[in-house]
């Protein structure tokens, strides 16, 4: 079987444990089978981004012993791809012009419901929203099992381009998983929601959907998402072993005694031979009891 897999962090804070659990198992699920890894920086979205960010994320991940295959792929040299990708889907009038403010959809209670989709306008600057025609209902996720749509949301007219000019990372993030040949994301849970929308551009960009593994997620005591927002510390500032120790224990693949807190490369050694999907957590979230 050939394997293609990737990590696609954005680079809005360093790496935090909630985005190394991410690293280390998309990792580990390549790796057990001897697949490729590859890792692709998702600078998409400049006013998000922290400066050095990228470099500090590519740096904690050699010092994780986290090698990664091929040449790192940064999204922010791509606009004339994801443009070429739009100007088709225009082309098919499988895209159109919207002019709706977050007035117009707080109105909607946040919902979207397809309001210019047969306006037929023409803007300078628009959002560009593509017709989510035939929407997916449900798919299988290696870990989680099977996966309903969870709301009508889903199934919405989603934006590819924003007003600003900025592309959207739906757009991105399927157009370069194609171009990059991913046949496995494993990626954290907070992600489901936009599986159906991606699965609706793979269908019109004619390409089978990869395989999809959701991960849980580390979350505070309040629920949230460990991430830069809620101050999730850096995780070099432990020692890299102890990190990796203690994401291995939340993957529920714990180390054996003797290999606690042995050198990065020894544990990923381990851990790859060691890999086992009826071991990981079914579920969506984990709470971190030390996360505030
Ligand atoms: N860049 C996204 C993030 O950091 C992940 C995208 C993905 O794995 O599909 O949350």
């Amino acid at each position: 079987m050939i394997y293609r897999g990737r990590f696609a962090p954005s680079p809005t804070g360093q790496l935090h444990f909630g985005s190394l659990v991410a690293a280390l198992a998309s990792y580990l699920d390549a790796k057990s089978q001897q697949g490729q890894w590859l890792v692709r920086i998702e600078d998409l979205d400049p006013p998000r981004e922290i400066a050095g960010a990228s470099d500090d994320i590519l740096r904690a991940l050699e010092v994780f012993q986290l090698e990664w295959d091929e040449s790192v792929l940064y999204q922010s040299r791509r606009h004339g791809r994801y443009q070429d990708i739009l100007d088709s889907l225009e082309q098919r009038q499988l895209t159109y012009h919207c002019q709706c403010t977050r007035k117009t959809l707080a109105e909607h209670s946040g919902h979207y419901p397809n309001l210019c989709r047969d306006k037929n306008l023409q803007l300078s600057e628009p959002a560009i929203r593509l017709k989510h025609l035939f929407p997916v209902h449900h798919f299988d996720d290696r870990l989680q099992g099977r996966i309903h749509l969870p709301t009508q949301g889903e199934a919405e007219d989603f934006i590819l381009r924003r007003r600003d000019g900025l592309y959207a990372y739906q757009l991105a993030v399927v157009v370069d998983d194609i171009d990059q040949g991913i046949t496995h994301i494993v990626r954290g849970a907070d992600l489901i929601d936009s599986t159906f929308k991606q699965a609706q551009l793979y269908h019109y960009l004619n390409h089978l959907v990869p395989h999809y593994l959701h991960l849980p997620l580390a979350v505070n005591s309040a629920g949230h998402k460990l991430s830069k927002q809620n101050y999730a510390p850096a995780v070099l500032e432990q020692s890299a072993p102890q990190a990796m120790s203690n994401a291995l224990m939340f993957l529920g693949q714990p180390l054996p005694k003797e290999l606690h807190l042995a050198p990065c490369q020894e544990q990923l050694v381990w851990a790859t031979q060691h890999w086992s999907l009826d071991k990981l957590p079914k579920k969506r979230a984990i709470p971190l009891p030390s996360a505030e």
